[in-house]
């Protein structure tokens, strides 16, 4: 075996151990946001998936006392799969590339924990969060699942750095895409996916409240026949679901659903043990059945909201 052989061998034997198909890269070589197009937009729905990006930036994982898999547990993996269909019923997904833990897209762009800093922040960012303050603002300190991610503290410029080159790229897309959307239509719906982690308590029998989580910030972010509509859907297809418990919506879906501007925004939360294995970040034998499901669901909502000769 020669020098090189030996190490695509070894390189190989180490990504196999690691098993994470995590894309090292400096945090500027991929655009920080991708956008599914369809071929002509024939419906006013659009889609976004904030969570699932997971280009990992190799000075954020060398900066972390976190290993990838660590950091994983922030993301909401394979969600942007999970509603790959969207293009092709005519409606647009946005994804965020970038993941969960470097910048939260789910935020306001400056909810920061001054804690997590060695400088002193201006005072026009956003010190009083209660998400930022647990730990999970724009910038995270922690892990969804609790551990701290950093060894040492940032500082304010790196923050600002992440929000100009992810949270804002992210944002002007959606907005740009709802605005043109609302002109062409007469109104936009936005559906915004994630998923979340299963309740495992003691003795492993897996416990949790619903298979998928309707969140309309309390009958506030879309008009009552686009939840209603997912809802029975949802259930047709053999789901437990629930409406604003434990998630109601987060900043995406509270700051674009104006359903009085026509702007209907409505968030899925999708257990993630129907779709995915949690302990080693792949995709369990469930995932192709929730994919068509969801599949089944991106269409009847093309159906029922779109007007293709509108276009
Ligand atoms: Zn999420």
């Amino acid at each position: 075996m020669d020098a090189a052989t030996e190490a695509n061998t070894q390189a190989t034997q180490d990504a196999a151990s690691n098993a994470l198909p995590v894309d090292r890269m400096a945090p500027l070589s991929q655009p920080p946001v991708l956008v599914d197009r369809p071929a002509a937009q024939t419906t006013p729905l659009v889609f976004t998936s904030p969570h699932s990006g997971r280009c990992y930036p190799a000075a954020f994982l060398a900066a972390s006392r976190l290993d990838a898999l660590g950091l994983r547990r922030s993301e909401d993996s394979f969600v942007d799969e999970l509603f790959a269909a969207a293009a092709e019923f005519g409606a647009p997904l946005v994804r965020a590339t970038f993941p969960r833990a470097w910048c939260d897209p789910n935020r306001e762009a400056w909810e920061l924990d001054p804690a997590m800093f060695a400088d002193t922040l201006p005072g026009w960012v956003n010190l009083t969060s209660p998400r930022a303050t647990a730990g999970l603002g724009t910038i995270a300190r922690v892990v969804a699942s609790g551990e701290a991610i950093y060894r040492e503290k940032l500082r304010f410029a790196e923050a600002e750095q992440r929000i100009e080159h992810c949270w804002k790229p992210f944002h002007e897309t959606i907005l740009a895409l709802v605005e043109r959307t609302r002109a062409v239509f007469g109104e936009c719906v936005l559906i915004d996916c994630h998923s979340m982690p299963s309740q495992v308590p003691a003795g492993g029998r897996v416990d949790r409240p619903a298979d998928i989580v309707l969140g309309d910030a309390h009958g506030t972010s879309c008009a009552p026949r686009i939840i209603r509509f997912v809802e029975r859907r949802l259930i047709d297809l053999g789901y437990r679901v629930r409406r604003n418990d434990p998630y109601a919506g987060g900043f995406i879906t509270r700051h674009y659903g104006r359903p009085r501007d026509n702007v209907h925004a409505l968030q899925i939360e999708i257990a993630r043990d129907l779709y995915m294995d949690e302990a080693r970040f792949e995709r369990s034998a469930g995932f192709e059945a929730v994919r068509g499901d969801l599949s089944n669901l991106i269409e009847a909502l093309a159906i029922e909201f779109g007007r293709p000769g509108k276009r």
